[in-house]
């Protein structure tokens, strides 16, 4: 599966960080984690802190699948507001998914302050309304949250052009939201695991998955073997083929990110992510070098081929947005690139065993606008799935709510 398009940024800034060996022996260990994005990274330093033997295993180099082509805005505000969510669930689980969608962007600071070197950064976001219509929406979104004790502000179309410049009709303004580099994340923490005695095998494809009742074994096309007591399939939007059930619908979403621009004339920016209500939305952030990154305009394109030969129309397409809306910025882009990413029905991830393979594998289908928050949450649910606990997102995480 061919993930991006065009130059993305991570790639081109950090080069090809870590590599590992190949896997060439038969191998055994609690845990293997398909995958080596982020997903299986923030999955696999999970476990291996808990005292799993945790082996990974990738199919190309680290983190060079989606991971690499991540905007990596991390929030709490899941793409489903929280409204649309109670009438799905009810209340109770709406702001049971945001809260821990919120909890997760302090475990990552928690997590990159350890790491160091990541890019990471606390942010605000703003978030406003698009269109005239739709500020009653995104009004109502604001009073579910503050009654739930969520951090956010209103702003009017006053207060919102005079700290941001942005004409719009209202927003919400939340101080809880952070960036990171997800490529460099994701590398460090599985160097980590490597030098805490995890193993983890790069260029490595897993090509067959057979569970059984005490154990799963997983084959290489090279013909070894690895027998682990329990599998975590963090393969990204691959994993979908691996199930027989359709769960989520692959699109294609587009980026570009600009030359340095001066703190001073970034303004907002330098500090505030913002996004949009229309769907698909407008979104940016910026980096800790001060370039803006900017993406959106997702299409339903699942052909490599077709995704590449949009990129560059796409990135003039979000360029002239951004200048629409930021009339007096200044900027110059420096690359473009386009990846896939995956939509679930109700914007929810899926976390958890699913009935074609019973409980020994463990799918993190991180998938959504939230992929990274919902990737650190996951990485507590699974270990609670491994470890035979309960966990509050379990059922709504999980397979069984779509049956
Ligand atoms: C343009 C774009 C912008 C995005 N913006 C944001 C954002 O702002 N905020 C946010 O939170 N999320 C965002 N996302 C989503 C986020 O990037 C994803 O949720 C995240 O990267 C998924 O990580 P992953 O590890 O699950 O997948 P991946 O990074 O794709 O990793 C899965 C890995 O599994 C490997 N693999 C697959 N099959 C096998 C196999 N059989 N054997 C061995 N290895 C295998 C692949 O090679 C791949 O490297 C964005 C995504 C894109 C494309």
């Amino acid at each position: 599966m061919d993930l991006k398009s065009g130059y993305p940024f991570w790639a081109v800034k950090n080069g090809l960080m870590c590599t590992f060996p190949q896997l060439k022996a038969d191998i055994s260990c609690d845990v293997v984690v398909v995958g080596g994005g982020i997903s299986g990274a923030l999955i696999a330093d999970e476990l291996g802190n808990s005292g799993f033997d945790v082996v990974v295993v990738e199919q190309r180099d680290i983190a060079w699948g989606s991971s690499a082509a991540s905007t990596a805005l991390l929030q709490y505000e899941i793409d489903t507001h929280m409204v649309d969510l109670a009438e799905m669930y009810g209340e109770f689980h709406a702001v049971l998914a945001y809260k821990a969608c919120a909890d997760a962007i302090t475990d990552l600071r928690d997590l990159a302050n350890e790491l160091g070197d990541v890019d990471f950064d606390m942010q605000e976001s703003l978030y406003y309304a698009s269109k005239r219509g739709e500020k009653a929406a995104l009004r109502e979104e604001y009073e579910l949250r503050v009654k739930h004790d969520f951090d956010a502000q209103w702003l009017d179309s006053g207060s919102l052009k005079e700290c941001s410049g942005i004409k719009a009709p209202g927003a919400i303004l939340t101080k809880l939201a952070a960036r990171v580099d997800p490529y460099r994340m994701a590398s460090r923490l599985l160097l980590r695991l490597a030098e805490r005695g995890g193993m983890v095998f790069d260029r490595t494809v897993i090509d067959t998955i057979e569970p059984y009742d005490e154990s799963v074994t997983l084959r290489t096309p090279e013909g070894f073997q690895i027998l682990a007591q329990h599998v975590v399939m963090a393969a990204g939007y691959a994993s979908q083929k691996w199930l027989k059930q359709s769960v989520a619908k692959n699109r294609s979403s587009y980026a570009f990110i600009t030359d340095p621009i001066a703190k001073s004339d970034l303004g907002l920016l330098a500090s505030t992510m913002v996004w949009e209500s229309a769907r698909p939305y407008l979104y940016m952030r910026t980096t800790g070098d001060g370039r803006l990154l900017v993406g959106g305009d997702d299409d339903d394109i699942d052909i490599p081929a077709r995704r590449d030969k949009r990129v560059e129309g796409k990135a003039k397409g979000l360029h002239k947005k951004v200048k629409k809306l930021f009339p007096d910025l200044s900027m110059r882009p420096a690359f473009s690139w386009g990846g896939t990413f995956a939509e679930t029905e109700d914007g929810l991830p899926f976390f958890g065993e699913h009935p074609q393979y019973g409980p020994r594998v463990q799918f993190a289908m991180a998938y959504g606008g939230n992929g990274i928050s919902y990737s650190m949450i996951g990485a507590g649910l699974l270990r609670a799935n491994i470890e035979g606990r309960q966990h509050p997102l379990a059922a709504l995480f999980g397979f069984s709510r779509i049956g």
